[in-house]
């Protein structure tokens, strides 16, 4: 893709990956390269400190990026839509309410939503874990309709999923509420399958079911919610539950832009990506984070670390196809470190089959967590604004 004339590369998404990108275009200008940044938001959430966040450990503003101004940084126009087709013919992206934008290379980091939603009811009543930022706005109403209950009537919280993600809610929401509401809490967390944490060491499991028992939180398996009606849910076993507060973080799925655009998807709807995070079909596209499926390791978990450590892999390869020179393939860990924050200071850890705990697995999530901030959050201050 080697030439004279400008070339113009679009990024979809503000995710983890594409903020780096940004990050280094800032610093190292794409010679002959027009860049646009298309994203629907223009703050973005970390999301590795949101359960600390609902726990009441950070304030909001420690978790945001302002991704719009690191576009500008890196002298891109931006262009706050939602993206929602690919016409990778003509090399145009749709965006919602506004003009197609033409691109020679586009890459996508737009995350994931939630498995489930078209339930009956479920959209209607329960809070997604995602879009996040809409999810932790509605936590603190919620946490507000927590504190106004009538303190003579337990306020009953479910969680739908038993992932890290379901569970890490699921303990801070307990943590949260037992300190500002008045009356009893009881938090349930309901998983359809076999086990909470599914494809974790057994030993992490039998933690956090340890540490459930010594909270007020009932974790339940093999059962399936199939819908919701305002406060009540109802099991594929046919029972039905009261609630005052549904939360819904099951599996990660993928946003419908993909397979609307009739490309080359996994079955959850991911993008198939090849190991240098170009689309299957398509050199000119790439994708990263949660909505690309790598072709070579399909079981590679939705997580944000992955998105965080393919960020210099689509940056560098970004500039290789505009360079004309060969570009490198990214091979995801094998296994990573996994911190659960529950709440109150509490962490677990796990590692190669190994689990730990303690304040001192929090202190090291926490630092973990700043660090990444940091280099983001210290930049926009210092860095000189549009
Ligand atoms: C409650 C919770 C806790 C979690 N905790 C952890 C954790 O501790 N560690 C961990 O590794 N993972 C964690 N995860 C998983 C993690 O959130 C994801 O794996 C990670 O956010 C994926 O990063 P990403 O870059 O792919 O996308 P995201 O971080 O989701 O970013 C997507 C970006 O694209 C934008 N966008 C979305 N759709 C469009 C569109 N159509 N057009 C334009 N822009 C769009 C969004 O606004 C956002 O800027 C957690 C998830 C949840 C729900």
């Amino acid at each position: 893709m080697r030439g004279t004339r400008t070339r113009h590369v679009v990024l979809v998404g503000g995710g983890h990956s594409h903020i780096q990108v940004l990050e280094s275009f800032a610093t190292q200008p794409l010679p002959d390269t027009r860049l646009t940044l298309v994203v629907d938001r223009p703050i973005a959430i970390y999301s590795g400190m949101v359960p600390g966040l609902i726990g009441g450990q950070y304030r909001a503003e420690e978790l945001e990026i302002d991704v719009a101004h690191w576009a500008r940084r890196a002298g891109a126009q931006v262009i706050i839509a939602r993206g929602v087709r690919i016409d990778a013919e003509n090399r145009q992206v749709a965006v919602e309410d506004g003009p197609p934008v033409p691109y020679d290379v586009a890459s996508f980091d737009i995350g994931s939503t939630v498995a489930g939603l078209d339930l009956p009811g479920i959209r209607e009543h329960a809070l997604a874990a995602r879009p996040i930022n809409v999810f932790t706005r509605e936590v603190e109403k919620l946490v507000a309709r927590a504190r106004a209950h009538d303190p003579g009537d337990p306020f009953l919280v479910v969680v739908v999923g038993g992932g890290a993600g379901g569970i890490e809610v699921a303990f801070a929401l307990e943590h949260r509420l037992g300190q500002e509401a008045k009356g009893q809490v009881e938090v349930l967390l309901l998983e359809g399958g076999p086990t909470i944490l599914p494809g974790y060491p057994q030993s992490l499991v039998r933690r956090v079911q340890r540490h459930a028992q010594m909270r007020r939180i009932a974790v339940h398996c093999h059962e399936k919610v199939v819908a919701a009606e305002r406060d009540a849910l109802r099991l594929a076993n046919g029972e039905n539950l009261s609630y005052h507060a549904l939360l819904w973080a099951t599996g990660a799925v993928s946003h419908p832009i993909f397979r609307d655009s009739g490309l080359s998807t996994d079955e959850r709807g991911f993008v198939r990506v090849r190991s240098t995070l170009q689309f299957e079909d398509y050199e000119n596209l790439f994708a990263a984070g949660d909505c690309a499926t790598l072709i070579d390791h399909p079981k590679t978990p939705k997580a944000g670390v992955y998105a965080v450590r393919q960020g210099p892999y689509l940056t560098g390869n970004i500039r290789a196809l505009l360079a004309g020179k060969p570009l490198r393939s990214y091979t995801p860990q094998s296994d990573f470190l996994t911190l659960l924050n529950l709440g109150g200071g509490i962490a677990l850890g796990t590692k190669w089959g190994l689990s730990v705990e303690g304040r001192w697995v929090m202190k090291l999530k926490d630092r973990i967590d700043r660090r990444f901030m940091q280099r983001f959050q210290l930049s926009r201050r210092a860095g000189p604004a549009s």
